[in-house]
């Protein structure tokens, strides 16, 4: 049997944008209301309250209209100003990536780059602030999703708040999927979406911003105002009595809408939990198989994404098609300088479900052997199946 191409693969085991749940796809078919319909308004306002509680917010998140690379764009045009210091964080592709975004709105750019398979060391950045006490503005990638790997964000944070500096966090991927806010880890800017933990489609960022942020950025006269990557215009449109600057993607509203329901009526520690104990439970499948994790070490592993180092002598792309075309199971790629080095099991919203680590497991040892490699696949599953039977709340 053969998944053709053109046809739908039976289960998408990537890292974003992943399956939506069935009922934000049903969400996504809610009326399409006027934007300035008092009750689309009135929703709008609910939406953005129960955001705020989902980040534990002490004030309002902010949704912009576009995924989360909007978000990320947005808060480098809007917060930093040309006289800013900027220390970027890079341990993988898109903290990398964010250091191009600073260097457009501010020349002065430090950055510490570690290899992409690792984290980066708090210490390292308590010696670098100490270094350079000029530096205002610190930006870090949370799970740099390419490598699978998790930086330790609540501690930098601890070091930016005491330096004084304010703090641009990418948590597009982690978020929804394990324990992090934004009040954590003392972020100034938090970009996160529905897209990756949450189980929603591609469309919206969602944006924690302190207050001393928006200070900045309404003081900074070079931040984006009338325009797509405006934070600025969007502070007051959850209220229901203030107008939206342009119209805001109501459907993708809708859809995000029973998302948040999802996570606060589940409550979001079994949700974390579940990412964790799918992540745990392919991670020692992998390792049972004879395959090497990507990440450093495990306690750098992220809960959300299991990045799988290719063997010596496969071709990366070639595998996950063989993954697709054999059992229909579709793996996301690396991208940038990890492409074609790993291949990555996403665990996120609907497909944080511990069965999921034995069919990928399955999928991936099975197309590892379609490409000449002898693995013992079932010693995988074995392994992954006494991790998720030991777990007792599952
Ligand atoms: C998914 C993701 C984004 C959003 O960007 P796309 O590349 O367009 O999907 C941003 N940051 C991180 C860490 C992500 O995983």
């Amino acid at each position: 049997m053969r998944y053709p191409d053109h046809a739908e693969p039976v289960v998408t085991l990537t890292s974003g944008p992943v399956n939506a749940y069935a009922a934000v796809l049903q969400g996504l078919g809610r009326t399409v209301l006027y934007d300035y319909d008092p009750a689309f308004q009135r929703f709008y306002e609910s939406v953005v309250g129960k955001a705020q509680e989902a980040m534990r917010l002490s004030n309002r998140p902010v949704i912009l209209h576009g995924e989360p690379v909007l978000g990320l764009e947005a808060a480098a045009a809007s917060l930093i100003a040309a006289d800013d210091v900027v220390l970027n964080l890079a341990s993988g592709v898109y903290g990398k990536g964010f250091g191009y975004w600073a260097k457009r709105y501010s020349p002065h750019l430090l950055e510490i780059e570690t290899p992409y398979n690792e984290a980066i060391d708090p210490q390292s950045v308590a010696d670098m602030l100490k270094r350079h006490p000029e530096i205002t503005i610190v930006s870090v990638c949370h799970h740099d999703t390419p490598s699978g790997t998790i930086n330790p964000i609540d501690e930098i944070g601890a070091l930016v708040a005491a330096h004084g500096a304010y703090l641009i966090v990418d948590a597009v991927s982690s978020f929804g999927g394990m324990k992090t806010h934004p009040e954590d880890c003392k972020a100034d800017i938090y970009v996160t979406g529905p897209n990756k933990c949450l189980g929603a489609p591609p469309g919206l960022t969602l944006m924690g911003v302190s207050d001393r942020a928006w200070a900045k950025m309404k003081a900074n006269p070079a931040a984006p105002r009338a325009s797509m990557l405006s934070i600025v215009d969007w502070e007051n449109a959850w209220s229901r009595e203030k107008p939206f600057p342009f119209t805001p993607s109501v459907a993708e509203v809708n859809g995000l809408d029973v998302a948040l329901d999802l996570y606060l009526n589940e409550g979001p520690e079994a949700v974390w939990a579940r990412h964790a104990l799918t992540a745990k439970a392919t991670r020692a499948g992998a390792l049972a198989m004879g395959l090497s994790l990507w990440a450093a070490n495990e306690k750098i592993a992220s809960p959300t994404t299991t990045a799988i180092r290719t063997p010596e002598g496969i071709d990366e792309k070639a595998l996950r098609q063989a993954a697709r075309e054999r059992y229909g199971v579709v793996f996301s790629s690396g991208r940038g300088e990890t492409l074609g080095k790993l291949t990555r099991i996403g665990h996120m919203g609907p497909t944080a479900q511990p069965i999921y680590a034995v069919v990928a497991l399955t999928a991936l040892g099975g197309a590892l052997s379609a490409a000449g490699m002898k693995l013992p696949v079932g010693r995988g599953i074995d392994a992954a199946l006494a991790v998720i039977d030991a777990d007792g709340t599952n």
